[in-house]
């Protein structure tokens, strides 16, 4: 609904496109396919999928192992290309960037979170959170500082900012990942299986974050197994065998945002 999605970007942090575009999507997929091949084998990983992503929006994916998730997480974080159909990033056609371009667009434009949350183990947490701004020209070293440590207060482990992940519960541990996705201010942050490897009251934690995150305005793209986590979301959609098969929109969720 329009007045949801102008709402939306009004509650966002992060950089919003000039006025009167809110309807554009943030990320737009037509009839994407991805066929992965190896010698022997040719795999349709997805097949024809149509979607949209608006700013502000929390949006679940689930699915049987195997349906696609990851591949369509990692297209829409600029990680992999389709084979076919057409992908835009803030109407950005990404198939027409060369690879120093998708790299600069996803630096500056996604946050990734992992199931095993991919900390660097010889690096402290401040310096693990750090490490995306590293890669930018022309920041200043106060700048850097004052960004890690926002992004620790976001996650509540400014505490721990010279421990080693090592050092860390696993709950810690994703947080300390979620804090270097949001590090750089991203437009979209993409959380393949976050609580994958986490027990229940830890995935509860993380959840209870990326929920309080979304509320502050951050736009979210959620792979999730668990139904329980994917009801928290605004909009849910399914994958079979590469294939959108099913679209789950919580509007009860959608008017509360309106209320906000
Ligand atoms: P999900 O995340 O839903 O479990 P994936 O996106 O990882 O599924 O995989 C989709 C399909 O693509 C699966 O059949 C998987 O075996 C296949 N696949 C994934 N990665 C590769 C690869 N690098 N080479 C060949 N096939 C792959
Ligand atoms: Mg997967």
């Amino acid at each position: 609904m329009p007045t949801n999605q102008s709402n939306n970007s009004e509650l966002s942090n992060s950089s919003s496109s000039p006025g009167g575009q809110h309807n554009e999507p943030l990320i737009s997929l037509r009839g994407v396919g991805k066929i992965l091949r190896t010698e022997e084998l040719e795999t349709h990983a997805l097949s024809n999928i149509n979607l949209d992503i608006h700013q502000g929006e929390f949006l679940s994916v689930s699915g049987p192992s195997g349906c696609g998730k990851s591949t369509l997480l990692s297209i829409i974080g600029l990680l992999d290309e389709p084979t076919s159909g057409q992908f835009k990033l803030k109407n950005i056609t990404t198939e027409k960037l060369n690879m120093d371009q998708r790299a600069q667009l996803r630096s500056t434009e996604i946050g990734f979170i992992f199931q095993s949350f991919n900390l660097i183990g010889d690096l402290s947490v401040y310096e693990n959170v750090e490490l995306p701004l590293s890669y930018r020209d022309g920041i200043k070293k106060d700048e850097v500082k004052t960004k890690v440590e926002n992004a620790l207060d976001r996650v509540g482990m400014t505490h721990r900012k010279r421990h080693y992940p090592g050092q860390l519960s696993g709950g810690q541990q994703q947080r300390v990942a979620i804090a270097r996705a949001l590090v750089s201010e991203p437009s979209l942050l993409l959380a393949d299986e976050p609580t994958g490897n986490l027990d229940s009251k830890n995935g509860e934690a993380v959840m209870n974050l990326l929920t309080e995150l979304h509320s502050q305005g951050t736009t979210i793209c959620m792979v999730t197994h668990d139904p329980r986590y994917a009801d928290r979301s605004d909009r849910n959609v399914r994958i079979f065998d590469g294939r959108l098969v099913d679209e789950n929109i919580r509007t009860e969720s959608a008017d509360k945002l309106i209320v906000a």
